[in-house]
């Protein structure tokens, strides 16, 4: 089984060279399961960010359960799953690689020009020979 261009499951959302963001669906149509995936490179590094938008499971306990939780911690746990066929789980690997990689050489490209750049100007001023 091989990674699908485009890929089944995973949906680019935005594209700005060095940056990119995905939404991975969640199998069970559940837009509260998605992944929202953020692949960025910035001066020296590449951070990916996924989140998802959870809902508090509020009515599988009693509201005095979460109030009392609330008050003793602080906080409340939310758990959510994404579930994937093996050709998204796949497809979302691929898409983080490659991702990466594209993000990546964007930020590389642009820094080489701007040296480029740097370097005529030096050369342009005379300060090169
Ligand atoms: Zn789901």
């Amino acid at each position: 089984m091989n990674p699908q261009i485009p890929a089944e499951g995973i949906m680019k959302t935005n594209d700005w060279g060095n940056s990119r963001v995905y939404r991975v669906a969640c199998n069970c149509h559940d837009e509260n399961h998605n992944h929202n995936v953020w692949i960025e490179a910035d001066e020296s590094d590449i951070v990916v960010t996924i989140y998802t938008t959870g809902k508090t499971n509020w009515w599988s306990k009693t509201r005095w359960y979460h109030i009392w939780t609330l008050l003793a911690k602080g906080y409340i746990d939310t758990e959510s799953s994404v579930h994937l066929s093996r050709q998204q789980a796949l497809n979302y690997a691929e898409t983080l690689k490659s991702a990466i990689d594209d993000v990546e050489s964007f930020r590389n490209d642009r820094q080489n020009k701007a040296e480029r750049a740097k370097v005529t100007k030096l050369a342009e001023q005379g300060d090169c020979e």
